[in-house]
């Protein structure tokens, strides 16, 4: 199994989105209202998978529409995110970093793509879906759908980013290895599980990519950065803190077991695009 690791664009937050270590009013103040010397530039991360499966794409980034030369054009922003959302984000897609675009330089077609995995419905990780119209499959958590109708969701998650797509639904099912017993056995065999994760939305799924007894974790964005589950130190954006923690706890407890290989979040500044093998 390879796991490439794909740069598509990138958001400039304030830095209390990263460890802010609380969900409160004034975190939630900065997050729109800080000036560009008080924020931090992250990376969006979406991760392509040679999966005995097949291939599968976990999120897809911004799109194209939102950065039309390549460079930070608010206007372009404010024509695909609600205001309040584009002072959030402040997004950017240099050129080539589409994820269509990206695909299409490994000569990878949308139709190719035999399941692409939402982990949960925030823009930075749905606003590529309409150029991947023609995967054979796209799926999202059940319970990250539903709450989608939370007010508090409907303030993120806008709708006509995702709502025509042609998106199966799966379920959280009881299982042992997961922060709250939820997860989804995608092909039956362990290979692919999305274990619910909750804090940063209630639905969010992370990506446990078994194979040979070595596994990758895809994070999401219950962490942005390693030091958030090594310190226990929560973001400050987010839902749910005591379901943060809790997550962030099983994340510590899976980077520590023997087979992993690696934990990677969708914002670590850290990382850089790369293949990770198993
Ligand atoms: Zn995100």
């Amino acid at each position: 199994m390879k796991v490439h690791i794909l740069r598509c664009g990138e958001i400039r937050v304030s830095g209390t989105v990263l460890f802010g270590n609380a969900i409160n009013a004034a975190n939630s103040l900065r997050q729109l209202a800080d000036p560009d010397g008080k924020r931090v530039t992250l990376p969006v991360f979406c991760f392509l998978i040679e999966h005995p499966h097949g291939l599968l794409l976990v999120d897809t980034g911004w799109c194209r529409e939102i950065s039309p030369a390549g460079v930070y054009d608010p206007a372009a922003v404010r024509r695909v995110l609600p205001g309040h959302l584009a002072a959030f984000f402040r997004p950017t897609l240099p050129s080539g970093e589409a994820i269509d675009e990206q695909l299409s330089a490994r000569g990878i077609r949308p139709e190719d793509l035999d399941c692409v995995i939402l982990t949960h419905l925030d823009p930075d990780h749905v606003a590529g879906l309409r150029q991947l119209r023609g995967a054979k499959r796209i799926v999202l958590p059940e319970d990250e759908y539903f709450w989608s109708c939370r007010t508090v969701y409907k303030l993120r998650q806008p709708q006509e980013l995702w709502i025509g797509a042609p998106i199966e639904r799966i379920y959280y099912r009881a299982a042992a290895d997961a922060p709250n017993r939820w997860a989804i056995d995608l092909f039956g065999d362990g290979s692919a599980m999305l274990v619910n994760v909750p804090g940063h939305t209630d639905g969010q799924a992370a990506v446990l990519l078994r194979d040979q007894g070595r596994f990758v974790l895809l994070a999401a964005d219950a962490a942005f950065s390693p030091r958030n589950w090594e310190e226990e130190i929560t973001p400050g954006f987010g839902f749910d803190r005591g379901q943060q923690r809790k997550s962030l706890r099983w994340i510590a407890a899976k980077a520590a077991e023997p087979g992993c290989a690696a934990v990677l979040c969708s914002h670590d500044p850290a990382l850089r695009p790369q293949t990770v093998e198993l």
